[in-house]
């Protein structure tokens, strides 16, 4: 937790939820947020986003989606573009989350394309990076870390950091129950910050760091006391209110 940067709590639905459960969930959210200092959002699957646009305008909590096309329109059935995404109000927007990359092949170079489009469009990207447990068991955590930020750094250069957040995920604490103890999320993000204050100092002091994998109400507090940690992306403990506000409350 830093007295530069505001915490952000941003929770991930994944591929979860109906109109009716989304509605209670919402409404639950917004009811007990009251005091909550840190800035709160909800990515939501593409269908749910009008819902969420209707239940959380002007409301603290802001909503974005899970994944992007790195195109702005055309010939890409089954896509959907950033400025579709911006129409419904969309703040922030999840590129190169882990399952992405596993599941659907998304190459670094397809992430940073997926940025440098939801930037164009208005949005704040939330980069997520990571490494697998047979990465971190092979010692190369930082290598894997590094080179899935350069790649972004690379092709939209630093300053488009100035209008991002990245999120740190080790794969292999995502909805597995392990959570990175504080001090080793603590030493990747400390990595990346340094790799960005190598290119920028200013961009660096101001980058929010989210920390995601395993997030719970048991363990938000020691994690987002970390120095460069600023938050945290929550995936199954989003989807039950009490859990999430908790996180939120251990975040302000
Ligand atoms: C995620 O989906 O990005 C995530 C971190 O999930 P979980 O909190 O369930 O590990």
């Amino acid at each position: 937790m830093s007295s530069v940067r505001t915490q952000l709590v941003a929770g991930n639905w994944k591929m979860h939820g109906s109109l009716a459960v989304n509605q209670t969930l919402l409404q639950d959210v917004l009811a007990g947020l009251a005091g909550c200092k840190a800035a709160v959002a909800v990515c939501v699957p593409f269908p749910y986003l009008a819902q969420a646009q209707t239940v959380l305008a002007g409301t603290p909590v802001a909503w974005g989606a899970q994944t992007v096309s790195e195109y702005a329109q055309g010939a890409y059935t089954g896509e959907v573009a950033a400025a579709m995404l911006a129409d419904f109000g969309c703040r922030y927007v999840l590129v190169g989350h882990s399952e992405r990359r596993a599941l659907y092949g998304e190459s670094d170079a397809a992430v940073a394309a997926k940025f440098m489009a939801a930037q164009q469009a208005g949005l704040i990207p939330i980069l997520c990076v990571g490494e697998t447990l047979a990465e971190r068991e092979a010692a190369i955590t930082g290598e894997v870390v590094t080179r899935q930020l350069e790649a972004v750094i690379d092709a939209a250069g630093v300053q488009a950091l100035a209008r991002a957040v990245v999120a740190y995920e080790p794969v292999w604490a995502i909805g597995t129950g392990k959570t990175a103890t504080p001090q080793q999320a603590q030493a990747v993000h400390a990595l990346i910050r340094g790799r960005v204050a190598a290119a920028d100092a200013a961009v660096a002091e101001k980058l929010q760091l989210l920390y995601g994998g395993s997030v719970k109400p048991g363990n938000a507090a020691e994690l987002f006391a970390m120095p460069d940690i600023d938050g945290g992306l929550i995936g199954g403990a989003a989807l039950v209110a009490a859990d999430f506000l908790a996180i939120c409350a251990a975040a302000s």
